[in-house]
Parts: C-alpha cells; sequence; structure tokens
C-alpha cells in the first residue's frame, strides 16, 4: 500500500499512486489543488471545499480520496 494523505483545513486528500491511471484529470479540472510539478502536489485548501471533494469523485481510478476528519 503506498497510500499517502495530504491534510487540509477544510478536507483531507489521499493518493494511492499504484491506482493512479495517470490520465491527469485532476489536474486538468483543479489545477491549483493537483499540480504535479509541485511537492506536496496536492494542496487540499488550494480551492473551496467543495470544488475539490468534487473533483476527487471524478478520479476515474479510485487513487484520490476523501479521508473522513478523524
Ligand atoms: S484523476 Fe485520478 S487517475 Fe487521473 S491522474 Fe488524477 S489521481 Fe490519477
Amino acid at each position: 500500500m503506498s497510500r499517502k494523505s495530504y491534510p487540509g483545513e477544510q478536507v483531507t486528500v489521499s493518493f494511492d499512486g499504484d491506482l493512479c491511471r495517470h490520465a491527469g484529470r485532476c489536474v486538468a479540472g483543479l489545477p491549483e489543488v493537483f499540480d504535479t510539478g509541485r511537492r506536496p502536489w496536492i494542496l487540499p485548501d488550494a480551492a473551496e471545499a467543495g470544488a475539490v471533494i468534487a473533483q476527487v469523485g471524478r478520479c476515474p481510478s479510485g487513487a484520490l480520496r476523501i479521508e473522513p476528519r478523524s
């Protein structure tokens, strides 16, 4: 398992690179949050939480996930 968490103030996004299909949908859809040229490449607070949740929901592979608040 290589799932990694990217905590934000409102939502925490996690990513599993083994599942990613590299379609780039997340980068194209919400580039302020998902930018593979940057580290960390996911900044969950860079857009409104609803937009982040919606974009994660469009990931075709299940690589991106919204993590429940602990
Ligand atoms: S949308 Fe999902 S499968 Fe596509 S590049 Fe992003 S993480 Fe990978």
